[in-house]
């Protein structure tokens, strides 16, 4: 007899890398996802060294283009787990109206701060000033930056050539 039905019971594959079950009555307290990623980095490299693939850094974005209008952004893991594109630079937090100001603390995670100003300067999704949803009227630099997106995306006729 093999000690398969052990092993099932204490692990589970997922993707190529054996992993410890979670016990049934964890012991400890929940654990923030940044915490959790440095947890899994170690089997995350050891699972690339023998596939040859590289794991990229979780505090890092994953560095995109908006597939609707072309400009370039960046994916962050948001607090709930779920991801947002980040269009890149920082603006004036003054300038952005509350519920719309983004900052990403330093695991990579992005957090919506709503209407606190904890320093002078945040973030903004791309989809508050994608060309393809409607112009945002609460604030004129998101207007600004929502024309800029549009006229990349769709140039306007080229200007007359010099003769
Ligand atoms: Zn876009």
């Amino acid at each position: 007899m093999t000690d398969r039905g052990t092993d099932t019971v204490n692990r589970y594959w997922r993707g190529s890398t054996r992993v410890a079950a979670p016990s049934a009555r964890p012991s400890r307290d929940p654990v923030p996802i940044g915490r959790a990623v440095e947890d899994v980095l170690p089997f995350l490299a050891a699972a690339a060294a023998r596939t040859g693939t590289t794991v990229p850094d979780p505090r890092t974005p994953a560095t995109t283009t908006c597939d609707r209008c072309g400009a370039d952004a960046g994916w962050h893991r948001t607090v709930g787990g779920r991801w947002m594109l980040l269009d890149p630079g920082t603006w004036p937090t003054g300038t952005v109206p509350p519920g719309r100001r983004w900052r990403v603390a330093g695991d990579g995670t992005a957090v919506n701060i709503g209407g606190a100003n904890p320093t002078d300067r945040c973030r903004i999704s791309h989809f508050d000033v994608c060309p393809v949803n409607p112009p945002p009227s609460d604030s004129p630099l998101l207007l600004g930056l929502w024309r800029r997106n549009a006229e990349r995306a769709c140039p306007g006729p080229a200007a007359p050539a010099a003769h």
